[in-house]
Formats: C-alpha cells, sequence, structure tokens
C-alpha cells in the first residue's frame, strides 16, 4: 500500500555514506546499519566469490588494501575504477552498487521491503556522473525516485531544523545561505536563497577531486618525509604499510581536529617510531588546499550577485568541515560566524529522506511541503566545426549556473539532398576547445524523413532536467516526421550489464529503466 512506502534517502558518500527516513511526524531520522552505527565506510572488500561492504572492508583495508575498493565515488563516470582488484577492472558504478545494496539490505531488515529511494550526489558532478550514480543504484535494486544535490538536501535539512518548511512560521523574507561542504573527496559551494518553502539554487561551483582525502595524503606524506629523514626508508613503498598508515593518518587527522598534536605510529622494515605532528605543522602543509576551496566560496558567491553583507548564514557540511583550519577561514573571509547546527555527516541524507517523502507525498495528491528550483553545474554546448579555423568547437547551448528545468533548441542543417541520419556530439565545461570538456555523449538522429533538400533544418531541443539529466528530442520543420534518437553515453554500462549486475548484486530482476 502507497501509504506505507518509506521515505527513504541516501547520502552515497566517497568516505562514509548513510541512509535517512521520515518517521510518522514526517522528520528525517538516520536509519542504523546491521553493525548498528549511523554511516557506513564506503569501502568494498573482495574476499574470494564474498563481497564484504563496511567496516569489515575498512578494517581489511590496512592490511589487504589491493582487495579493497575505496573512494569509488571519485571514479565516478569512469569506464573503470582506477586500481585493479584481484585482477578485474569493475566499473565505479559498481561499486557504488554494492554499498547502496548493503544500505537497501540493511534498512529493509527494520523498514520493511522498499525500493523507491532519493540519492544524492555533489552539485558539481557532471550529467555523466549523475547517469552512473542512477545506475549504481539500479544495480542494487533500487528505483531511484530523484539525484538531488548534496548542499540542496543539506539547506532542507536546515531549513526543517530551523522551521521553514512549516507553513505557519513566517518566513516570507527571503534568507540567504551559502552552503560550504567539504567532505571525504568532493568539495561542493552552493549558494541558495530560501523563500517561504521555495529552495532556490543562485549559483553552484566545486571539485570533485578535492576533499578530506587529500588532507590524508598530505599527512601521509609528512609523516613518511620525516621516517625517510630518520631511517632512509620510505614507509609509502609497500601497500600493506601505506594502507596502514593511512588509517593512523585519517585517525590523526580527527584528533588533530580537537588537539594541537597528535602521534602517529609506523613500523616499516624493523623501525617502529611514533611521528609527532603538530595542528600548525598539518595546517601549513594543507594550506594550498584550503586555498583551493576559498577561492571556490569566493567566485561562487560572486556568480550568485551577492557580496558577504548580503549573505545571511553560511552553513557549514560534510565531515571535513570540523578542521578548525576550515571554520577558522570562513569566519575570517565571511565575517560571520559559520552555522553547524545541522549533523555535518547527517544533514545530506536528511535532506535526501525529505525530498523522497515530497515525492511520495505527491503521487498521492499531497501539495509539497517544499519546491526546488535547481541551477545546472556546467555548460551544455555541442561540438561544431569554427568555419574559420576548420577547428573543433565548443559551441553552449546552456550556459551554467542557469535555473533548471530548461529547454535550449539548436537548428541543424542537413550538408546533403536526402540525407538521413545527423550525429551531434554533446560536451560539458567552460572550454571553447571541445577536447577540454567532459564528453557526454552522442545523439545520433536517424531515420530522417526521405527526400528531404541540401541544407533542410533539423531541431535538437536538449532539455535538461531539475536532476541534472538530460533528455535530448528531435523535429523537423514542418513535418510530423517521428525521428529516432538514440543518445550513446559516454562511458555508460549497456542495459543489459546494468540487469546482469542487478541480479548479482541484489538478487532484483531487471525493470524497465531509462
Ligand atoms: P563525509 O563524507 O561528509 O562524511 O566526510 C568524511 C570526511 O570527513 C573524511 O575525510 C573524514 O576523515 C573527515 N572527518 C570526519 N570527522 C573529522 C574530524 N573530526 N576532523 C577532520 N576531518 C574529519
Amino acid at each position: 500500500m502507497s501509504e506505507t512506502i518509506p521515505a527513504v534517502g541516501i547520502d552515497l558518500g566517497t568516505t562514509f555514506s548513510a541512509l535517512a527516513r521520515l518517521d510518522d511526524k514526517g522528520q528525517p531520522v538516520t536509519v542504523v546499519n546491521a553493525e548498528g552505527d549511523r554511516s557506513t565506510p564506503s569501502m568494498v572488500l573482495f574476499d574470494g566469490d564474498e563481497v564484504v561492504v563496511g567496516k569489515e572492508a575498512l578494517k581489511a583495508f590496512a592490511t589487504e588494501s589491493h582487495r579493497v575498493a575505496d573512494g569509488s565515488k571519485r571514479d565516478m563516470g569512469r569506464r573503470v575504477y582506477h586500481k585493479e582488484i584481484n585482477g578485474k577492472h569493475y566499473p565505479p558504478e559498481v561499486i557504488g552498487a554494492f554499498i547502496l545494496n548493503k544500505m537497501r539490505v540493511d534498512a529493509q531488515a527494520q523498514l520493511g521491503p522498499f525500493t523507491k529511494a532519493v540519492i544524492t550526489v555533489p552539485a558539481y558532478f557532471d550529467e555523466v556522473r549523475r547517469k552512473a550514480t542512477q545506475d549504481a543504484g539500479y544495480m542494487a535494486g533500487l528505483e531511484v525516485i530523484d539525484i538531488i544535490n548534496e548542499p540542496t538536501a543539506a539547506a532542507i535539512a536546515f531549513g526543517m531544523a530551523h522551521g521553514f518548511l512549516r507553513p505557519d512560521e513566517d518566513r516570507k523574507t527571503p534568507h540567504t545561505v551559502l552552503v560550504y561542504d567539504l567532505g571525504g573527496g568532493t568539495f561542493d559551494v552552493t549558494v541558495m536563497e530560501i523563500r517561504g518553502t521555495n529552495y532556490i539554487t543562485l549559483a553552484t561551483d566545486g571539485d570533485v577531486q578535492l576533499g578530506g582525502y587529500d588532507w590524508d595524503q598530505r599527512l601521509v606524506d609528512l609523516v613518511a618525509e620525516r621516517f625517510i629523514r630518520l631511517h632512509m626508508a620510505d614507509p609509502r613503498e609497500d601497500p600493506t604499510t601505506a594502507g596502514k598508515l593511512w588509517r593512523e593518518c585519517e585517525d590523526a587527522k580527527r584528533t588533530l581536529s580537537s588537539r594541537a598534536k597528535a602521534a602517529i605510529p609506523c613500523d616499516y622494515r624493523g623501525f617502529a617510531e611514533r611521528i609527532e605532528i603538530a595542528r600548525q605543522e598539518f595546517e601549513e602543509a594543507t594550506q594550498d588546499l584550503l586555498d583551493r576551496t576559498r577561492f571556490t566560496m569566493t567566485q561562487t558567491l560572486k556568480a550568485a550577485g551577492l557580496t558577504w553583507d548580503k549573505l545571511d548564514r553560511v552553513l557549514l557540511t560534510g565531515g571535513s568541515t570540523r578542521m578548525p583550519m576550515v571554520r577558522a577561514m570562513v569566519r575570517r573571509i565571511s565575517g560571520k560566524e559559520p552555522d553547524t547546527s545541522v549533523a555535518a555527516d547527517e544533514a545530506v541524507a536528511h535532506g535526501a529522506a525529505l525530498r523522497a517523502g515530497q515525492i511520495l507525498a505527491r503521487s498521492q495528491g499531497k501539495p509539497p511541503a517544499f519546491r526546488i528550483r535547481n541551477v545546472n553545474s556546467h555548460s551544455l554546448g555541442v561540438v561544431g566545426l569554427d568555419r574559420l579555423t576548420g577547428r573543433k568547437r565548443n559551441g553552449i547551448l546552456i550556459p551554467r549556473n542557469t535555473p533548471i528545468p530548461v529547454t535550449a533548441r539548436r537548428t541543424f542543417k542537413t550538408r546533403k539532398a536526402d540525407q538521413r541520419s545527423i550525429l551531434v556530439e554533446i560536451v560539458e565545461g567552460e572550454n571553447l576547445s571541445p577536447d577540454d570538456c567532459t564528453p557526454i555523449g552522442r545523439c545520433t538522429i536517424r531515420k530522417l524523413p526521405k527526400g528531404l533538400p541540401e541544407r533542410s533544418p533539423v531541431d535538437v531541443h536538449f532539455h535538461y532536467e531539475p536532476n541534472g539529466r538530460l533528455k535530448v528530442r528531435v523535429s523537423v520543420p514542418n513535418t510530423d516526421a517521428k525521428i529516432e534518437t538514440e543518445f550513446t553515453r559516454e562511458n555508460g554500462l549497456p542495459k543489459e550489464h546494468l540487469d546482469g549486475w542487478r541480479r548479482y548484486i541484489s538478487g532484483a530482476e531487471p525493470t524497465a529503466y531509462a
């Protein structure tokens, strides 16, 4: 029965994932996993035929890092995960699917069967990465009812916690919030306006290759360099020692968030050391990483057409914002005390559950509790030829930070008489050279009506959906011809592979899937 479907939201993080649902009162609550934890390490151990996800995989990482997939979110959208595991090259979305499947199975043990869920992605994820995330959900036996941006989810959770979602509350004056989200592997900045129950994204930017992980690496390097000075041996050379050291450093990094120094054990080639690192030293070694976030934050505020004095709040989410250097920098640049009122690790999953609740309510004819309006995080263009230079050029159709949904149309002309097909290459990115952009895919327009004269117009409509996914439709002016478009995605897994993995990972049968 539709009333009993739980509203589930999943934050598929680079280092940790969390699942939340709405309780009877419509409040988001985190669902603990089978181990009783509120978050699950996003790590997968391939142990012979057995696949183990979460805490056990994290433990195994220290000694058997070659059999553990970690940080697969950073590779989402690529063809294969960067590390070979047991001689196999897994697509990153398959690793994501194993993680999501555990989250689903653990939650079902408490909530009963469900398949519908909202999954979050960094706002800065491009189309290809969003599609890969959606596919991961499918292979995990889920029906992904929406993909929403992590900062938007955090802002919704914040809005809920602060009464913005209560219709009786006098919250009509717009409230501008900058969400600074520094997680394990990705960094996102989003400027939003909360106007009553409307969440409007004004601008977004970020870096999918910047997160707590990079701070860990710097700490590993600091310790390794000290060790080399002492013993002329580099503990990073040996994968097992390196895996162990990385775990110790991640732990020490957390210690350094509350203490002025931390001691990191490092045992290599018979030399056992405890290397002491001071917070200041750690901060100096990672200053450039923090500067990158500062630069992006300032640029995003500018893109939103705001200045710091016009901004009401800076919201911090993501585990890495617990580092004092982040808080100090935000305070200094913005002149405001950063808001940490929503739980850094759980806010995103909570916001996703609220979004799931909204979608399920709408399917039952209930009015939405809130509305979201997003912008696209990358410009969308088609590859064309520059007539003057003969070089390939990215013709931008939908500039970044355009409110979505949006449809853009481009008219192509047939080159010769009776041409029956056209190939359109679609890219995402700001650069004029398509080689420096992300290829999204190729759209082949087939079965154009017979007998079209040379230079006949063919209209291609690009529809950017609110979830950041792209749909393409084609029409030929003055005809009602039904044109087929085949959108072949870059690096995407074909449907039969998705179905095979879905059966293997989740035991669920294939379903229709767009
Ligand atoms: P998230 O993906 O948002 O859960 O963020 C996870 C990241 O936050 C990982 O890189 C963690 O090492 C980092 N993290 C969690 N707690 C702390 C802390 N107390 N100090 C510094 N980093 C932390």
